[in-house]
């Protein structure tokens, strides 16, 4: 049997960002029951629960004036109003995992995404998730029917606006097929664990082959 050859290396942080109802929740969910090194971000927000969600699972649900004192702690490592409510990362659990060579994946907006690529460079791997179609996108938000039709009009004129913002990001899925997506963004993930520039033990794993010969 071959042994399994570990490089120690520093964690990424994976954001995957898509105008709502393009199957960014499914595939993240997918992602995670089939990888023990990738963890999910829990967000902060303002909204309130929807039906199912749990604290501490799906987001830490606050009122306004606790957000605020996260936000004049510098407790977030970004945080932006998207619709009517406030979103915001928290920073500690991200930093401790980037050390240990955890991945962190990350479900966030544009201007979420932004503010992290400002802030951890080569940390960062951002993939934008696009809808084949509008008439896609718009069915997949109706059968959510977790939102009220207003709610849903209002992503939807929200959703050209994110999707403006798909030049921004390193890598482009368009999701006309999840299996096909989900394949392309585990590959994405793969492919960026093995970058040169991440893998802090590779110099002393190369020395060592070298005194070999
Ligand atoms: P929802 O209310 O449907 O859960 O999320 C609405 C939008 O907020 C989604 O586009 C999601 O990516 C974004 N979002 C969720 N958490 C965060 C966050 O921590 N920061 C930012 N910037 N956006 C977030």
């Amino acid at each position: 049997m071959t042994e399994t050859i570990e490089i120690e290396r520093r964690g990424l942080m994976l954001v995957l960002s898509s105008p709502s109802g393009a199957g960014k929740t499914t595939i993240s969910r997918s992602l995670l029951a089939e990888d023990d090194e990738l963890a999910m971000s829990v967000s902060a927000t303002t909204r309130a629960p929807r039906p199912g969600e749990v604290e501490g699972k799906d987001y830490y649900f606050m009122e306004p004036v606790d957000f605020n004192l996260l936000i004049n702690r510098d407790e977030l490592l970004e945080h932006a109003k998207v619709f009517d409510n406030y979103y915001g990362t928290p920073r500690e659990p991200v930093e401790r995992a980037l050390a240990a060579g955890k991945d962190i994946l990350f479900d966030i907006d544009w201007q979420g995404t932004q503010q992290l690529a400002q802030k951890m460079g080569d940390d960062l791997v951002s993939i934008f998730i696009l809808p084949p179609s509008t008439q896609a996108l718009e069915k997949r938000l109706k059968t959510r029917a977790q939102d009220s039709d207003e709610v849903v009009a209002r992503r939807m004129s929200k959703a050209s606006e994110e999707i403006s913002h798909w030049a921004e990001y390193d890598y482009v899925v368009i999701n006309d097929d999840i299996n096909r997506c989900r394949a392309e963004v585990k590959a994405i993930l793969q492919a960026e664990r093995v970058r040169r520039t991440r893998r802090t033990g590779l110099l002393t794993f190369v020395e060592q082959l070298r005194e070999g010969y």
